[in-house]
């Protein structure tokens, strides 16, 4: 299962990646994680760490490498889940090439729609356990005593507000590259995280 997961920040991708890699046994692929992995590490360019901290997208070329990389880790034998790549039509076509060099190509491409201000309220509430990185909601999906809880640097409201922006341009370009080839399948994901699992398999073909 090779399978591309695009949504708003703060839309739920995360929490249901989760379900989706479990059924499926692969990893799922951030290349917002792996980016705040190299920064935390000290390895990021001290631009790229900027660029990321106003909710900006950092370049191609920098995305597509990880990803490159990463593809070809033995986890990712039985295919992988990617989370917020590819987000321009050229990381798209880039993605296509390097799958196509191997013999291989995607299955799906999962779009999910949450309105912005749904969104506002995910994000800005959203927590994370440092130790075993389960994501919580301090409303919707409380975390247990004692969690190690991390509140990322871009889940303020106005930092959320640019990136749901920037989304919207990069998804107006790239939804309609991903259907035209007939990979795009869109799911609602208002509701509770039970129903929304349920839609999402559906749309994958999978129960
Ligand atoms: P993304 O990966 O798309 O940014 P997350 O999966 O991290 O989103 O979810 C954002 C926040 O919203 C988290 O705090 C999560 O617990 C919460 N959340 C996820 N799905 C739902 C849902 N269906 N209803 C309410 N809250 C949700
Ligand atoms: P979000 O929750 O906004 O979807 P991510 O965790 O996916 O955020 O990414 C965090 C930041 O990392 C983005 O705001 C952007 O600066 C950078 N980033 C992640 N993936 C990409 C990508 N495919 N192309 C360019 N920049 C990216």
């Amino acid at each position: 299962m090779r399978l591309v997961f695009v949504g708003p920040p703060g839309a739920g991708k995360g929490t249901q990646a989760k379900f989706i890699c479990e059924k499926f046994g692969i990893p799922q692929i951030s290349t917002g994680e792996m980016l705040r992995a190299a920064k935390t590490a000290g390895k990021l360019p001290t631009e790229l760490v900027e660029k990321m901290g106003l909710g900006g997208l950092v370049p191609d070329e920098v995305v597509n490498g990880l990803i490159a990389e990463r593809t070809t880790q033995d986890d990712a034998k039985n295919g992988f889940l990617l989370d917020g790549f590819p987000r321009t039509v050229p990381q798209g076509e880039a993605l296509g090439g390097l799958l196509k060099d191997r013999g291989q190509s995607l299955n799906v491409v999962l779009a999910l729609d949450v309105p912005g201000e749904l969104l506002i309220e995910r994000a800005v509430l959203r927590r994370t356990d440092k130790r075993t990185g389960q994501i919580y909601h301090l409303k919707y999906n409380p975390p247990p005593q004692g969690a190690d809880l991390e509140h990322r640097a871009d889940d303020q409201e106005d930092v959320v507000k640019k990136r749901v922006d920037v989304y919207e341009k990069m998804t107006a370009e790239l939804l309609p590259y991903y259907d035209k080839l007939g990979l795009l399948r869109r799911v609602n994901g208002v509701g509770t995280v039970d129903e929304v699992k349920g839609r999402v398999f559906a749309a994958i073909g999978s129960k």
